[in-house]
C-alpha cells in the first residue's frame, strides 16, 4: 500500500485551512497499480470515514472495475481535492420544518490549486499502467481547461501533465514526463445523464483491452 508522507497531508490540510472544506481523505492503493484513478473530491461519507469512493458514486465504479476483472485493490484511488467541498442549504422535513445542512458542491479552481501538490506527489511516486480520469475536473487537473470528458472519453491519450512548479505559485506547468492517460464520465455522471451509461461502460471495456496490451512489462512509456 502506498500513503503520501504525513508531512504532504499536513501541507494539504494547512493550505486549504479557512475554506469551506470538510475531512481529509487519503489516496488508497498500491504503489504500482493497474490503474491510477483521479476523480473530483470526497463526499460526505468519504469525508467522514475518510475512505475514497464509499458511497453511491463508489458503488458505481466498483461496477465499472468488476466489468474489467479488477477490484478496490488493484487499484490506486484518488481525487483532485481532498476535503469534501460544501455549501450550506435548507432542507424541509417531512414535518415541513426547514433545517439547514451541508451539500457537496465542485471544488473551487483555488481549492484545486490548494491541494494540487498533493495529487503531484502521488503522480511523481505512484506507477500505474495507466491514469484514468474520472470526470472533468480531475481531467482538466491534468491537461488543461481545453480538455473534455465528453470529447476525448475512452481515448488513450500520451501526454505530459499539469504540476505546481512551487508552492507560491498559481500557474500550472507541464511536466517532462508523457503519462498515459484515458479519460472518462464521472461514476456519479450516469445518475444525473442516464444516457451516458453506455459510453461510460463501453469507456471501461477499453481501458481492460489496452491494459491486456500493456501486459506486465515496465509501466514507463
Ligand atoms: N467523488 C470523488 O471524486 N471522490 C470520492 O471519493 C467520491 C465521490
Amino acid at each position: 500500500m502506498f500513503r503520501i508522507p504525513e508531512s504532504i497531508a499536513e501541507l494539504g490540510r494547512e493550505r486549504l485551512k479557512g475554506f469551506p472544506v470538510e475531512g481529509f481523505v487519503y489516496g488508497e492503493g498500491p504503489q504500482k497499480p493497474e490503474l491510477l484513478l483521479i476523480g473530483e473530491a470526497p463526499g460526505e461519507f468519504e469525508a467522514v470515514d475518510g475512505i475514497p469512493f464509499i458511497g453511491r458514486a463508489g458503488k458505481e465504479l466498483m461496477k465499472s472495475l468488476d466489468s474489467i476483472g479488477l477490484t478496490r485493490e488493484d487499484v490506486y484511488i484518488t481525487s483532485t481535492v481532498r476535503s469534501r467541498p460544501y455549501k450550506w442549504g435548507e432542507k424541509r422535513e417531512r414535518d415541513g420544518t426547514m433545517t439547514k445542512r451541508k451539500y457537496n458542491r465542485p471544488p473551487t479552481a483555488k481549492e484545486i490549486l490548494a491541494h494540487a501538490p498533493v495529487l503531484d506527489y502521488e503522480i511523481a511516486n505512484i506507477e500505474p499502467k495507466l491514469i484514468v480520469a474520472l470526470g472533468n475536473v480531475g481531467l482538466q487537473r491534468l491537461l488543461g481547461k481545453d480538455a473534455k470528458v465528453t470529447e476525448l472519453h475512452g481515448q488513450l491519450l500520451e501526454r505530459p501533465v499539469q504540476f505546481l512548479p512551487d508552492l507560491d505559485s498559481t500557474k500550472f506547468e507541464w511536466t517532462n514526463k508523457v503519462y498515459r492517460i484515458v479519460p472518462t464520465f464521472h461514476p456519479a455522471a450516469v445518475f444525473y445523464r442516464p444516457s451516458h451509461r453506455p459510453d461510460l461502460e463501453a469507456d471501461w471495456l477499453a481501458i481492460g483491452e489496452m491494459l491486456k496490451r500493456i501486459g506486465d512489462g515496465d509501466n514507463e512509456i
